[in-house]
């Protein structure tokens, strides 16, 4: 069994953008620059910022964040928006989710500039990504297909099972699997016998946020087994994945971790998102 250490790729991928970055500078007179936009003050998401923050410095990409008070309106938040769209000198934006009530985030998100959207969850992204043309790609989904391919794990032919169906994670990465050549079967809520069809996975993708909830006779001898979920246990306080981490590692072949696993890896396709949206706003410009 091998732990996959998101944690040393993130760290990887990093190092290899802060290097591209130092280049792209030189040529184009400037750094990438992202916005960051936090309504509200909830813990979660404050602590979710600040590490997009520091991941960006690493990067040397320009960062800076918004904060907007929990009493901002749609409207005030979507004219914030459209001035960073038609700002040139802006490469990402970045609104945080969840936005509080009263705000739609679906009219928020689709206000993004699709060019901008470095989270990939524009409607035109998603359209694109379905439709396998260019597209900004979600983060999360991106970091797990590249988690596997880095440990060289061969995806085609293989059976992938993904518990979840959100728009965020589980129904993006079904499509990147799919795009991998594995056969892709979808969990979700409402799904009978769930044990045996992760059974079956050569590919186990827990994306439901249930702490702990996949268990080692839920696994496959030699599944490569893939945890998403980031929850509290409620026994202990601590981060915990969707996966008991101890019971399943007895039967996987490779396994990620939480935290140090799909999490890093995320905010690192985030920040390659980012640099790939100032590159095309750069072309975008004639430069
Ligand atoms: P979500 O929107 O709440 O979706 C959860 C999905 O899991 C839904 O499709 C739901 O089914 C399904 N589900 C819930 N309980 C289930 C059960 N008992 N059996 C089978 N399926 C069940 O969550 P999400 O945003 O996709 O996030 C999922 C987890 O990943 C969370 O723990 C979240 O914190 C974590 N996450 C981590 C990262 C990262 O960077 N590491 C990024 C994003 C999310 P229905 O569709 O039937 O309701």
């Amino acid at each position: 069994m091998e732990v996959i250490s998101g944690k040393e790729m993130a760290a990887a991928l990093k190092q290899q953008l802060a290097a591209d970055v130092v280049g792209y500078a030189e040529k184009y007179g400037r750094k990438p620059n992202l916005v960051v936009i936090l309504v509200g003050d909830d813990p979660g998401s404050v602590s979710y910022v600040t590490g997009k923050a520091k991941a960006a410095d690493e990067v040397g990409i320009d960062n800076s964040t918004i904060r907007l008070s929990e009493q901002t309106t749609e409207e005030e938040l979507l004219d914030l928006v459209r001035a960073l769209n038609v700002d040139t000198s802006v490469d990402g934006i970045l609104v945080q989710l969840p936005l509080p009530n009263g705000i739609n985030e679906e009219k928020v998100i689709e206000t993004i500039a699709k060019e901008k959207d470095v989270d990939g969850f524009h409607p035109m992204n998603v359209a694109a990504l379905w439709q396998k043309r260019p597209c900004v790609l979600p983060c999360t989904p991106k970091g797990i297909i590249r988690l596997m391919k880095n440990m060289g794990i061969e995806m085609a032919g293989k059976r992938a099972v993904v518990i979840g169906r959100s728009n965020i994670v589980g129904l993006p990465v079904t499509k990147l699997l799919m795009d991998e050549n594995a056969t892709v079967t979808v969990c979700h809520s409402r799904t009978k016998d769930i044990a045996k069809i992760c059974s079956e996975a050569d590919i186990l993708v827990p994306a439901l946020g249930r702490p702990k909830f996949v268990k080692a006779e839920m696994v496959k001898e030699g599944a490569v087994v893939i945890d998403v979920g980031v929850n509290r246990d409620p026994e202990t306080g601590k981060l915990c994945g969707d996966v008991d981490f101890d019971d399943v590692a007895t039967k996987a072949s490779y396994i990620t971790k939480v935290p140090g696993g799909v999490g890093p890896m995320t905010i690192a396709c985030l920040m390659e998102n980012t640099v790939e949206c100032y590159l095309h706003n750069m072309k975008a410009q004639g430069k």
